[in-house]
């Protein structure tokens, strides 16, 4: 014990500590408990619910940002769905918010040549004025470049970032490249900027290389969350698509080379800002036996944004967890812990329903807090992130996992946005599952975002993951919080 918490300390890899000393101890967790955990997994490969699910939920109801009456529609389905699986527990909690609506966005170039743009509004932008803004643009080939920009050439022009999005197996490309659409929009209004248009953050078409069959790019803009600062103006921010993107950056580097005149832009967007809304977070569980104040928390989000059907953003999350708990329900075992399944409301555009279940629960015990949202890719790896104690817990669950390739990989894990907040806040211990990314991005936040264009052959994997999870981080003999830091 003592020597694996000097070389924890000192920085080494755990997962290469605990062979010879782990087996040296206490088994964690009981012969039947891990006998269990492999029948819910063997069980979950064969079941085809969770894709019935997402069906449901896209082609039956489809886009569902929060508040609007699609939302309403999925949080009675949710209900319905749970109920059906046998959770009990299962309940709607209302919170009131204030949500953005889109409205029409058109988009051209003007000079040097004159074509149409497809283009999105960035969640939460303002519209423009009723005539529309036209101005020169000031390209910055990064939101770095942006950033760092001194001069004062933004003033009284539309800004045009450049962020190229590089498609990587677990959204390490996203994640670099989407500070660019949050933040954008300050940036170029502390510098006078009338508007920011971004390069897609995306890997749709163009140059980033996705395409639907191989012939067209697809020129799909991708949408998401954006802020503004007190300090600066509310300017509008939108996205173009990535051939879009493609075509000004080589007409801007012509211009640079004196070839032709400047770029021009002509936007017009109308959108509506703090609209009163109501939604809801849907619960259900599993209630537990002897540690049933405790909590497992498995989670994804409900809402999507306005655009596609929000098939792997997020019903195919929903599905999943749903199903991993129906599975838990139908083996006819109540967990020692209570495992709670949470469909977030609104974690697109303001995570209130993140912020509603902080109010509600954060004093509660959490053993646990984890969510699906990164689409229906396969899972690959485990990702703790939870008290050193705690991690031959983790090292037991890797091996019923291991006949899905998803191995403990590391006690850095990231549990998905609401969880991870949730985490954060209360040093709630998670767990990621980590899904194959690389295609996630071609259709994220966009139109192409529906149940047709969706892979689903990966679900029952993923229901297994959080089926082994929950069910094992329920009859654990040890609390796995503190979290890691
Ligand atoms: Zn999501
Ligand atoms: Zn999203």
């Amino acid at each position: 014990m003592h020597r694996r918490h000097l070389l924890a300390a000192a920085g080494a890899p755990f997962i290469t500590l605990i062979p010879g000393l782990a087996r040296a101890e206490k088994p964690m967790f009981s012969d039947a408990d891990l006998a269990h955990a492999a029948r819910l997994r063997d069980r979950a490969l064969q079941d085809t619910g969770a894709l019935a699910m997402v069906k449901g939920l896209t082609q039956g109801i489809g886009a569902r940002p929060a508040g609007s009456p699609a939302d309403a529609k999925a949080v009675a389905w949710a209900l319905a769905q749970c109920r059906a699986l046998g959770l009990q527990q299962v309940r709607a909690e209302p919170l009131s918010l204030r949500v953005w609506q889109r409205g029409p966005a058109s988009a051209a170039l003007v000079a040097p040549e004159r074509f149409d743009l497809v283009v999105a509004a960035l969640g939460n932008s303002v519209g423009t004025p009723d005539g529309g803004i036209e101005a020169e643009i000031a390209f910055y080939e990064s939101y770095a470049a942006l950033k760092a920009d001194t001069s004062n050439r933004a003033q009284g022009r539309i800004v045009f970032v450049d962020q190229r999005t590089e498609r990587s197996r677990d959204g390490a490309g996203y994640s670099r490249a989407a500070p660019a659409r949050f933040g954008s929009a300050v940036e170029a209004a502390r510098r006078g900027a009338l508007a920011v248009v971004i390069r897609s953050i995306g890997t749709s078409g163009g140059s980033s290389g996705g395409t639907s069959g191989g012939d067209a790019p697809e020129r799909i803009a991708h949408t998401g969350g954006m802020r503004y600062d007190d300090a600066a103006a509310r300017i509008p921010a939108l996205a173009v698509s990535v051939p879009d993107a493609d075509s000004i950056a080589a007409l801007q580097a012509q211009a640079s080379a004196g070839a032709s005149g400047p770029l021009r832009l002509r936007l017009q967007v109308a959108n509506q800002i703090g609209v009163e809304a109501i939604s809801h977070n849907v619960i259900a569980e599993l209630p537990g036996t002897d540690l049933a104040d405790e909590v497992v928390l498995i989670s994804a989000h409900l809402d999507s944004w306005d655009l596609g059907e929000g098939a792997v953003d997020n019903a195919a999350g929903v599905a999943i967890v749903c199903t991993a708990a129906g599975l838990i329900r139908a083996a006819g075992v109540a967990p020692r812990r209570t495992i709670r399944v949470v469909l977030f409301a609104n974690e697109e555009n303001g995570f209130d329903g993140a912020q509603a279940y902080s109010q509600r629960y954060g004093t509660q015990r959490h053993q646990l807090v984890g969510e699906s949202d990164f689409g229906a890719g396969a899972l690959y790896a485990l990702r703790s992130r939870v008290s050193t104690d705690a991690l031959p817990a983790f090292e037991a669950m890797a091996r019923v996992l291991a006949p899905l390739g998803a191995p403990l990989a590391g006690n850095d894990g990231r549990p998905g946005p609401d969880a991870a907040m949730l985490m954060r806040r209360h040093q709630w211990p998670g767990v990621e599952l980590s899904q194959d990314g690389s295609r996630y991005f071609d259709v994220h936040h966009t139109v192409h975002d529906t149940f047709a264009r969706m892979d689903g052959s990966a679900l029952p994997q993923n229901v297994a993951g959080w089926a082994v999870v929950a069910w094992l981080a329920a009859q654990a003999p040890v609390a796995f919080g503190p979290a890691r830091g």
